[in-house]
């Protein structure tokens, strides 16, 4: 879709800290983190809502959501996937968010 910021992600144009790329899905780091190593994992399917995307296209996201997760190297993590507004999604391409949370005596982020 020409106007979204992810799909211009995935082809390049508007820059990003890649993680992972492979043909149906990219891993990046979030523009704006809640912590350091907060991670966005996308189908490269556009589509706005969960319910939206194809079974085949979402098929790796929790496999590469997984290696994201652990690649961090955080203990705890908070795996965080928003639809709708009412819901703060602010991005219509469907993401999962990989949201580090440091262990308490490291303070909070
Ligand atoms: P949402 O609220 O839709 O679940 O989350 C959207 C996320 O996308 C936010 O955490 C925001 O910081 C991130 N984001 C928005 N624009 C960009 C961008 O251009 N590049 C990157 N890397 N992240 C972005
Ligand atoms: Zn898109």
């Amino acid at each position: 879709m020409a106007a979204c910021i992810f799909c211009k992600i995935i082809k390049g144009e508007i820059p990003s800290m890649k993680l992972f790329e492979s043909e149906k899905t990219l891993a990046f780091l979030d523009i704006g983190p809640l912590s350091y190593g907060h991670s966005l994992i996308i189908p490269k399917y556009h589509g706005a809502k969960l319910t939206d995307i194809p079974d085949d296209q979402l098929s790796e996201i929790m496999t590469v959501t997984k290696k994201i997760a652990s690649a961090s190297g955080a203990e705890n993590y908070n795996i965080l996937q928003n639809n709708g507004r009412a819901a703060h999604q602010e991005v219509d391409h469907v993401h999962f968010h990989m949201i580090p949370k440091p262990n308490a005596e490291e303070g909070l982020v």
